[in-house]
């Protein structure tokens, strides 16, 4: 039997997922995320696939965040024409966001073009664009969690419940032959304990090789009390200081999060004499496929109109016209808008209103990665600039991590400790700080080897002896 991973993406960072998995002959892509970052990090996503395309037989995907999901409209261009397999709510949230990340580089393009112009530079073409991502569409199969596919001849893939957005899966792949089989578990992102509207992700007992992400590996999220208290006590302390509240997310999954817990605690966080703007377009229609895949997570998040419960001074603004009738408004609303790291959306034209004013408050709830303008703000850059204009930062500035949707470092261990005889664990889908932190914590807790995922590194999937008498 053959049966190897190759890592590719997100090896030593969070973004830009990649890994090629060969079994028997056959070659399947294990995620085709975009990287996210600044204008430079972006680049690499211009660097042409690792391997050929015309040798992928499949494609499968774990969620449908773009640092997961984003080229596959520039693999479909470059060619690629077979299927890609990701959970039905994940196909789903695909059709919106792939376009949308289309958009995004379009406008991109265009942007950077006309400084290119200026200097006398080639135009550049947009990374792939909102119709190459909307063709793309055909080439996705729904999968049900649970449910066995074999993919290519002699690998089936098993989705389980990730239970950090919506739709996302951990990816379990068994490699059969006359030799027996094999399994390779990737953990995609994992939810945390205290994600408010999914549930927690699914344990796994038996793999012979784990892949597991590592974002929060150095840290723990504080209790998840603690969190909205703070959450509570800004949304309060910025209704006395009369201004706005901008809050960037990502919107898919901590928007519905944010949204969820603004309903429960209405009283006592005092939203009742404030406007609540979803200005996303995208994160509007991420609130209805949310909406029609309910059945996938326990909280109750919408009545049976479909609508969201408990916040009657919500408001959804989809056209540009609505989204612009924020801009006057001095005091009382509370917007939330894309992108999570301000590295473009609607987020930006706030931040242009609000950012110079120091009645106002921005609330990070998410990861701001490296080279982002979300990342400038949260490390206390003095400016920011915004369409080539210089905007002094005297807003208040604060950070909730508790809220994220991702396993800490003890969610992490927790997981990786529900397989039975601790299966090789190779980290991917981290900052190698986190990386080290969380290896070191798995070797004194569970006396275990996690080994930091190398790019271009190769690991075959083997089975080893103890396992075998096990599972015989
Ligand atoms: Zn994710």
């Amino acid at each position: 039997m053959s049966f190897e991973i190759q890592f590719f993406g997100a090896t030593e960072q969070v973004t830009g997922s990649l890994y090629v998995v060969r079994a028997n002959g056959h070659t399947v892509l294990l995620e085709c995320g975009q990287v996210q970052g600044g204008r430079n990090e972006e680049l690499q996503n211009r660097e042409p696939f690792p391997i050929p395309v015309s040798d992928i037989d499949a494609v499968i995907l774990s969620h449908a965040h773009i640092d997961h999901s984003g080229r596959v409209p520039l693999l479909f261009k470059c060619g690629y024409q077979g299927p890609v397999y990701a959970q039905l709510a994940t196909v789903a949230l695909c059709a919106i966001m792939l376009p949308d990340s289309g958009y995004l580089n379009e406008k991109d393009a265009e942007w950077q073009n006309k400084d290119r112009q200026q200097k006398g530079m080639d135009p550049l073409q947009p990374l792939y664009t909102k119709r190459d991502a909307e063709e793309c569409m055909r080439l996705f199969r729904g999968v049900k969690y649970g449910a066995a596919l074999e993919i290519v001849p002699g690998l089936t893939l098993r989705l389980h419940d990730a239970g950090h957005i919506l739709g996302s899966a951990i990816v379990e792949l068994e490699c059969s032959d006359s030799d027996g089989k094999r399994r390779l578990v990737f953990s995609g992102d994992l939810g945390g304990r205290a994600a408010p509207v999914m549930d927690s992700p699914q344990k796994l007992r038996r793999a012979d090789l784990v892949l597991m992400e590592s974002t929060y590996g150095d840290r723990l999220h504080r209790p998840f009390a603690d969190t909205l208290q703070e959450l509570g006590d800004v949304i309060k302390s910025a209704r006395a200081d009369r201004g706005n509240i901008l809050i960037p997310a990502f919107t898919v999954g901590r928007t519905q999060d944010l949204l969820y817990l603004m309903a429960e605690h209405f009283d006592a966080w005092q939203l009742k004499d404030w406007r609540i703007f979803l200005d996303s377009p995208m994160g509007i229609e991420a609130n209805d496929t949310y909406y029609h895949y309910r059945h996938l997570y326990g909280a109750h998040l919408f009545g049976p109109d479909a609508h969201l419960l408990g916040l009657p001074n919500f408001h959804a603004t989809r056209s540009t016209e609505e989204s612009m009738s924020i801009n006057p408004i001095r005091s009382g609303a509370i917007i939330i808008a894309g992108s999570g790291m301000c590295s473009g959306g609607r987020i930006h034209h706030h931040l242009k209103n609000n950012i110079a004013r120091a009645e106002c408050h921005v609330i990070f709830v998410g990861y701001q990665a490296l080279g982002t303008l979300g990342r400038r703000i949260v490390d206390g850059a003095d400016e920011i600039r915004l369409w080539g204009e210089k905007y002094a930062v005297r807003a208040q500035v604060h950070t909730i991590g508790g809220l994220s949707a991702h396993a800490d470092q003890d969610d992490l261990i927790d997981w990786y400790s529900g397989f039975e005889d601790q299966p090789p664990l190779y980290l991917v889908h981290g900052e190698p700080f986190a990386q080290q932190a969380l290896a070191a914590k798995i070797a004194s807790r569970l006396g275990a080897v996690a080994a930091i995922a190398r790019n271009a590194q190769t690991v075959e999937i083997k089975l080893a002896a103890r396992r075998k008498r096990r599972w015989a």
